[in-house]
């Protein structure tokens, strides 16, 4: 993999797609690709997968605000956030931008060139202009393992939440959980239900919120109001409560103590329990509290279940941990929830012209830039509220100095820095925080260097904050470019087609034009993806073509066009199997005859179906993998009668008029994006539409064959010469293309004539039609 992109973002967890979501609509020119190490979407959403793993904070905060999270519980598990994620990356399309097992290791910025050049681990080498890192705060190959004594003598299974294994079964097993945060919290309601027993064995305790499971706000507020208005308001509401709840915390430590202490006596009735297992020696939040869904953890206590021991691990004995009190925990199973090791920006190595850049010893700006390191941000989500409320806020930040780049002929943004800053960038006092703090820049104590907790005031100002407030610009030329040539890259106008190594996706494949569209792309060096409803046709097309041109691969898609599932199942197919493709060229057609009043409604629908609805689907869906890499092309093969709308076809006539505006619409929406769009109007082209058509069910029999007949006189040109105007077309980006003079003249004499030309026609086809039908069938070939 090689290439230079716009952006690059490396990480394509909540934050990543969020990030790659915001630019496409933002700068929907821009290009770039996501760079994620891991094979799947989802980050820490799908690393995680112990018993009982989910949010700790409302999704409805934590979902992004362009897309509110609907579910009908507030805290989800880990697989349904994970699926979200997905769904949003799909439905963004930015999967295709997607390049998995894509680890970054190094990235170094040439000031010369304006370009950061970004090294994986495989050894490959990109360049971009801005480098994105959404790469999360911890590292992902294992978590914080400290060491504990006579571990090999322990005769059970010692596991850690980070990879957690598949095989585990804790039904019916002792269970000890070494923690007392988040995931431990988590991990001991979720196993205590079927384990023999858990304990939780905490070094200190922790401050526990109870918080119901379920949307108190977002669902009844649908009831009530229209969708957007209940998302907003709800996305207000939980944004405003969870930050005023932190506030109240820090501002009256001892009320909220008071408050933490009184739910936790009313779940478990036992207030020596409380005072021993409960009661932190910390203020609430200078470490993280820890939500339990509905009072989980204390009712599991409360039940026997699970129960909780407060003191220091010696050493493992072969039945479980002995305490330094001398007491032995038994245990079968032993999950050791210590926490996560904290990397920052993905523990990737930065240098700037050569020199090492020291992470540690930068001061951020605005939180998510690096004070002297130009064209980087990183994304760090809010550590009292939910992460994704700071983290879009990073993501509009971002684009709006994209912006203001491209807007300006600007090349370089380097955030200026204030010298000397002690404050960390993360106010917490847990220990994995403290272990990792020197990794991680520091914070100032005046804006643009601060990095509040504070979402009330940050999304007041960080949306209108100045993006040239303590930056330094330079509008250098990027190999030759300015910035502003490089912006009209960004909305490019698409040179010739190549065609050769890319993969056309291509309908009505095995007859007619189709045909031979399919072995002129093969005989160009195109990867094949071949569609249509006639299986045997298909089959022994695809055995012609990979017989003749042994090269490129050649696919078959089944497929009948009028069934919107078999579309639907078509497009799912393509995107699962190429993540980017050159060419669609809905070629596809049927033909129905008789007049409006002859024909059913079902019989209109089925050719609207296969004529439009098809192509449109085809065309929405594979837009994404289009608009993967640069340069994509889409033909709509419009015909004749998208020009020329002549009595006795008006279902064929309707759906390729249709076809048309939608091709020409694409063809300026299209664009900016890279992507040439060609309609192609074929005149009278001998293939088997006719004997193929459909005739309206009200169409007298002995008027069937006559009709028929008549049809395919006028159908002349020879399809391969067809298809290779079309690919001509194709290649030289033609917005529209006439094929023959059975296109060309009715086109100009609709536009001579807009009312009068039909009867002008009729009168023409009819001749033609005789003359033809008088000759014998040898002549026409
Ligand atoms: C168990 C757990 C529960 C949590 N619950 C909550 C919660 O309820 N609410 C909340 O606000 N926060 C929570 N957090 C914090 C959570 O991490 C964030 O909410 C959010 O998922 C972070 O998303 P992200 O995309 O920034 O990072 P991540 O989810 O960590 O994703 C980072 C991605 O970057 C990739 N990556 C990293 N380095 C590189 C590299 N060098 N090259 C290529 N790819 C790389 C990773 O593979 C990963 O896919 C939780 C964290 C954990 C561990």
């Amino acid at each position: 993999m090689t290439g230079h992109y716009d952006v690059l973002i490396i990480g394509a967890g909540l934050s990543g797609i969020g990030a790659a979501w915001r630019l496409r609509e933002a700068l929907p020119g821009t290009t770039f690709a996501v760079l994620e190490a891991r094979d799947a979407i989802g980050g820490t959403w799908d690393l995680f997968r112990y018993p009982g793993v989910r949010s700790d904070s409302d999704m409805i905060t934590l979902g992004y605000p362009f897309r509110p999270w609907r579910g009908a519980e507030s805290i989800a598990s880990g697989d349904r956030i994970r699926d979200y994620i997905r769904r949003t990356a799909d439905d963004g399309g930015i999967t295709p931008h997607i390049r998995f097992r894509a680890r970054v290791t190094a990235a170094s910025w040439s000031s010369a060139d304006a370009r950061w050049t970004v090294s994986l681990a495989d050894g490959t080498e990109l360049t971009c202009g801005f480098l994105y890192a959404c790469t999360g705060y911890y590292a992902y190959d294992r978590g914080h393992e400290p060491e504990f004594a006579g571990v090999a003598d322990f005769a059970g299974r010692l596991v850690h939440p980070q990879s957690w294994p598949s095989d585990l079964d804790h039904r019916g097993r002792r269970v000890v959980v070494i923690g007392s945060g988040a995931t431990a919290v988590t991990l001991v309601p979720a196993m205590s239900r079927d384990a023999a027993h858990v304990t939780m064995l905490q070094r200190s305790p922790s401050y526990l919120l109870p918080l119901p499971r379920r949307d108190l706000i977002g669902r009844p507020a649908r009831r009530v109001l229209p969708a957007a208005l209940a998302d907003r308001l709800s996305h207000g509401v939980y944004a405003g409560l969870t930050q005023r709840l932190y506030e109240a915390a820090r501002r009256h430590p001892r009320a909220t103590r008071a408050a933490l202490r009184a739910a936790a006596v009313a779940f478990l009735r036992d207030r020596a329990s409380v005072d021993a297992h409960f009661t932190p020696a910390y203020d609430p939040w200078d470490q993280r509290l820890c939500v339990i869904p509905g009072g989980d953890l204390y009712r599991e206590i409360r039940a026997g279940r699970a129960s909780v021991v407060t003191g220091h691990i010696d050493r493992f004995v072969p039945e479980g941990v002995r305490l330094r009190s001398g007491q032995v925990l038994e245990a079968d199973v032993v999950v050791s929830a210590t926490g996560l090791r904290l990397r920052p920006i993905g523990g990737v190595r930065l240098t700037v012209d050569g020199e090492p850049v020291s992470i540690g010893d930068r001061v951020a700006y605005r939180g998510m830039m690096l004070g002297g390191v130009p064209n980087l941000a990183f994304c760090m989500g809010y550590v009292n509220v939910s992460w994704t409320l700071r983290a879009d806020l990073c993501h509009r930040y971002v684009c709006r100095l994209l912006e203001h780049l491209d807007r300006h002929g600007l090349a370089v943004a380097i955030p200026d820095d204030p010298g000397e800053a002690a404050r960390p960038l993360i106010e917490l006092s847990s220990g994995y925080v403290r272990r990792a703090l020197d990794l991680f820049p520091r914070q100032g104590d005046r804006d643009p260097w601060r990095v509040g907790q504070d979402y009330r005031r940050d999304a007041r100002t960080v949306p209108r904050a100045d993006v040239t407030e303590r930056m330094t610009f330079r509008p250098a030329r990027e190999r030759g470019r300015t910035m502003s040539e490089h912006s009209a890259r960004r909305r490019p106008r698409p040179g010739p087609y190549r065609f050769a190594g890319r993969t056309a996706v291509l309908t009505g494949a095995a007859g007619g034009i189709g045909e031979h569209l399919a072995r002129g792309l093969a005989a160009r060096g195109s990867h094949l993806v071949l569609v249509d409803v006639d299986d045997a046709r298909l089959a022994a097309l695809a055995e012609r073509i990979r017989a003749e041109f042994p090269g490129p691969a050649v696919r078959t898609i089944v497929a009948d066009l009028a069934d919107r599932d078999a579309v639907d199942g078509v497009a799912a197919r393509v995107r699962a199997e190429h993540p980017a493709i050159g060419l669609l060229i809905n070629n596809a057609g049927i033909a129905l005859g008789g007049r409006f009043d002859q024909v059913t409604v079902a019989e209109f629908e089925t050719v609207m179906n296969v004529n439009f609805r098809a192509p449109m689907l085809l065309t929405h869906a594979l837009l994404p993998a289009l608009t993967a890499e640069p340069g994509g092309h889409l033909v709509n093969v419009s015909s004749l009668f998208g020009l020329i709308a002549p009595a006795g076809h008006s279902a064929y006539a309707a759906s390729k008029f249709a076809l048309r505006g939608l091709s020409q619409v694409l063809h300026s929406e299209l664009a900016h994006l890279g992507v040439g769009v060609t309609t192609a109007h074929p005149g009278g082209v001998r293939t088997r539409i006719a004997e193929r058509a459909l005739i309206g069910s009200g169409v007298p029999a002995d008027e069937v064959e006559a009709g028929r007949r008549q049809f395919a006189a006028l159908l002349r040109y020879p399809p391969e010469r067809a298809a290779e105007r079309i690919l001509r077309a194709v290649a030289r980006r033609r917005a529209r293309l006439l094929i023959g003079a059975d296109a060309a003249v009715p086109d100009l004499l609709a536009r001579l004539l807009p009312n009068g030309h039909a009867r002008v026609m009729h009168a023409l086809t009819s001749a033609a039609a005789a003359r033809a039908q008088r000759r014998p069938h040898g002549h026409r070939a």
